[in-house]
């Protein structure tokens, strides 16, 4: 139950977050007339804003940097009268019969809207290196398919030992000399599968019981990692000009445990070819319920799909009203 001395405002679309996901369902839902209002949560632009260079987005043939694109996104949204603010949802009540959703914003007010748009991403998780932050950007990237054509024909590591990790390898031994793969126990987590193809993939070299101890560089760019083998304790530097840290991502849903339909790692269920969740009137769009692509692009195309189907969804329950 929200708290009855709260400031209340009702509208018809709200979205949580302001990632690519977030910004392209306020373009839709905003052109369609649904007054969207945006709550961009504690990183404004989402996980782009960490990045450097964006090669991958089309629209952009000279490639363009994160924080430029996601300006652009916010004021294309803003262009055709989406309500951006700066803002945190901190707790939700979803009516389970298709009525009104409420949604607490930073512990103060009450939106309450008909549908809302989940656009609440997807964190990296880090290793947690002072050098690895300091380098982040600058030859430390947390996504191979994003950012491993910077390294073509170059040497590069990776960090991780589960099945993405595994794949986002052999993408990289695809464009790299070669690919240092570092494995902190003496096997991998990764499925019988993935671990074949790695030992079969003539340019990535596996170091088992080995942990990247800090990323080593120039002041400007990475230059190389120090790992230590955690079985015999001997360091060893190795040169190289990126390093991919592969151990995971925490998907944003917290706020919606125990309320909305989630898998065992917490990505948000929805149902197929549809980003609707098990509430009517909500919808999940980008990385908060994509574990497999993660991209910029596809968050971008169902936030899209999410501002169509909230559309759909308010005329069909306009047509019930008016029948
Ligand atoms: C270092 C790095 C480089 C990358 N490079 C590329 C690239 O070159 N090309 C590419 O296609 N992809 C790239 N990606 C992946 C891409 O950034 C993501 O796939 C994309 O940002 C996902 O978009 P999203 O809108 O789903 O979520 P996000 O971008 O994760 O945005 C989530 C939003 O939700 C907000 N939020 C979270 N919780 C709340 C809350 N409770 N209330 C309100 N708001 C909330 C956050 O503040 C944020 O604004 C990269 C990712 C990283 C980490």
């Amino acid at each position: 139950m929200m708290n009855k001395e709260q400031e209340i405002e009702r509208i018809s679309c709200l979205i949580i977050g302001s990632g690519p996901a977030g910004y392209t369902a306020a373009i839709y839902a905003a052109r369609a007339d649904l007054k969207p209002v945006v709550y961009t949560g504690m990183v404004p632009g989402g996980q782009l804003t960490q990045t450097t260079e964006v090669d991958n987005f089309p629209g952009y043939p000279k490639g363009i940097t994160g924080p430029v694109m996601m300006e652009d996104l916010r004021a294309q949204a803003e262009r055709f009268g989406t309500d951006v603010r700066f803002g945190y949802a901190t707790k939700v009540d979803f009516s389970t019969d298709g009525g009104i959703h409420k949604v607490e914003i930073d512990g103060v007010k009450t939106v309450e809207a008909e549908t809302v748009i989940i656009a609440t991403g997807a964190t990296a998780k880090w290793l947690g290196l002072d050098s690895e932050e300091k380098y982040n950007g600058f030859g430390v990237s947390a996504c191979a398919v994003c950012d491993g054509f910077f390294y073509k024909g170059q040497d590069v590591a990776i960090v991780g030992a589960g099945d993405t990790a595994a794949e986002e390898a052999t993408y990289l031994a695809k464009l790299c000399r070669k690919v240092y793969m570092l494995v902190r126990r003496d096997e991998f987590r990764a499925s019988k599968a993935m671990v074949h193809r790695v030992n079969n993939t003539a340019n990535i070299e596996v170091l088992y019981n080995t942990e990247a101890v800090e990323i080593l560089g120039d002041g400007q760019v990475v230059t190389g990692v120090r790992v230590i083998n955690n079985q015999t304790k001997n360091l060893q530097d190795l040169d190289v000009t990126g390093f991919f840290v592969a151990i995971g991502h925490k998907p944003n849903t917290e706020l919606f445990q125990g309320i909305l339909d989630m898998d065992e790692t917490g990505y948000l269920i929805t149902k197929a070819d549809s980003t609707a969740t098990n509430i009517p009137g909500v919808f999940a769009c980008g990385d908060v319920q994509d574990h497999v692509f993660r991209q910029a692009i596809t968050a971008a195309g169902t936030g899209c799909m999410s501002a169509l189907e909230a559309e759909r969804y308010l005329m069909a329950k306009e047509d019930v009203v008016l029948s």
